[in-house]
């Protein structure tokens, strides 16, 4: 085994700190094995109960009418999620796009959106015109207000009650803390809040941003009181597999909205060609389970045998999990570049390929970012990046196998132990 990690480019001095790192994790491990297993069962249970069959597999062309494929993995992906329906198009372009059908399709001029868990991921503001944008939910006459969590990560109840007004008609409650720094959120706290908003004002449409936080838990947003569960198939649940896409799964009156928002009033859920992606949506959502769980697998290894070397990680070594997104302050420039060097040289496509700093659009400092996947923008697929500043924090996430990722971090580790970044 040391010869292939040696082959790759891994020493022997970061195998053998590897190994160490690993003994301690055996029974984090088998708690992240059950919960893949669980879900596993709960994906076949889905798929049998629809009555998957090979015609399936195939997709539609032209308008898509009466594609049994599309409407049965709709029926599986409302049945995971226990809801009543769901929206599972290749149409959806990102996360970003189905977050904003879900908005768009819900709210109505003079309404009010409320954000109880602080600001949303940065592609929101545009949605929601908190950075004046065309066609922000402002320009139709929708407002928006937040409310942020207290200084220790608990809801700020009190507030939450305040904002909550007659006009409040959609509540927006994001899973994973995405690239900010308070505490991802579990779906057991998901559902206390939920049951606090209803108890406020029953009829508030409670909506959960759902990205990199499917099958981490045994349970979902919308088994808590989730009117709409929404998130990215290039993310957790294509399992690596779904080359575009997004969903949106829930409430049947709020479906039914986001279908004639997404195709066309009168329309609605009856088109939208599926073209060639049903196999790999179902063969996706299949995987996806123990994809989440070598992601997640990646991610605290990574923790320990970086808070091991003296680096603060977010979460940290010992923390549970609820999404699969790993910070880690690596403290310099030389050592956030060096680490997202190792990540890109462990890839499978673009190995050869090395990553720079640059001035990406939107951001204020340069930023580094390294992937070498199969789907462009995967970021179910090991991949990293980080903002040339203090702390220089490297953000990570996923890797279509353990060993895929397990082998990125050693190579980030081995780019790091070669410019004296990192003592072990
Ligand atoms: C990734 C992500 C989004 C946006 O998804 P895209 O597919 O990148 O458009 C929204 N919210 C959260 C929490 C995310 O992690």
């Amino acid at each position: 085994m040391k010869n292939m990690y040696n082959q790759l480019g891994i020493s022997e001095a970061v195998c053998n700190y590897s190994d160490r790192m690993l003994n301690n994790l055996e029974e984090r491990f088998k708690v992240i094995d059950e919960v893949a297993e669980y879900n596993q069962l709960k994906v076949i249970a889905a798929m049998q109960k629809n009555k998957v069959a090979e015609m399936h597999l195939s997709g539609t062309t032209g308008y898509g009418y009466n594609d049994d494929g599309r409407e049965t993995l709709e029926h599986i992906y409302a049945d995971i999620f226990e809801t009543e329906d769901a929206l599972v198009r290749p149409q959806i372009t990102c996360g970003t796009h189905a977050l904003n059908v879900a908005l768009a399709a819900n709210l109505r001029p003079g309404d009010e959106l409320l954000s109880p868990v602080g600001k949303p991921y940065d592609t929101m503001d545009e949605i929601i015109g908190i950075r004046p944008s065309k066609g922000s939910l402002a320009e139709y006459g929708i407002t928006y207000s937040q409310v942020d969590l207290l200084e220790d990560g608990s809801f700020d109840y009190n507030g939450i009650k305040n904002a909550i007004n007659e006009r409040t008609k959609l509540v927006t409650i994001q899973r994973s803390k995405g690239y900010a720094t308070r505490p991802t959120l579990s779906v057991e706290r998901i559902g206390e809040l939920i049951t606090f908003i209803k108890s406020v004002k029953p009829d508030v449409i409670c909506m959960v941003d759902n990205c990199y936080g499917e099958f981490v838990e045994k349970i979902e947003p919308s088994q808590v009181g989730a009117d709409m569960v929404v998130g990215s198939l290039i993310k957790n649940p294509g399992g690596g597999l779904a080359p575009c896409g997004g969903y949106i799964a829930g409430r049947k009156d709020c479906i039914e909205q986001c279908a004639y928002r997404l195709t066309s009033p009168g329309l609605g859920k009856e088109v939208g060609a599926t073209l060639g992606v049903n196999r790999d949506f179902y063969q996706g959502l299949f995987l996806a389970p123990t994809v989440v769980a070598g992601a997640l697998k990646g991610a605290i290894f990574a923790a320990n045998a970086y808070e091991k070397a003296g680096f603060r990680c977010i979460p940290n070594a010992t923390e549970e999990r609820f999404d699969i997104i790993q910070a880690v302050e690596l403290g310099t420039k030389e050592g956030l570049i060096a680490f997202c060097k190792g990540i890109q040289q462990a890839s499978p496509v673009d190995s050869f390929v090395t990553p720079e700093p640059w001035a990406m659009p939107g951001y204020d400092s340069d930023v580094i970012m390294a992937a070498g996947a199969f789907i462009s923008g995967s970021s179910i697929e090991l991949s990293a990046d980080g903002p040339i500043r203090e702390p220089y924090a490297v953000y990570f996430q996923g890797g279509l196998t353990w060993y895929h990722a397990k082998l990125g971090i050693m190579m980030s580790m081995q780019k790091m132990y070669e410019k004296g970044l990192l003592k072990i």
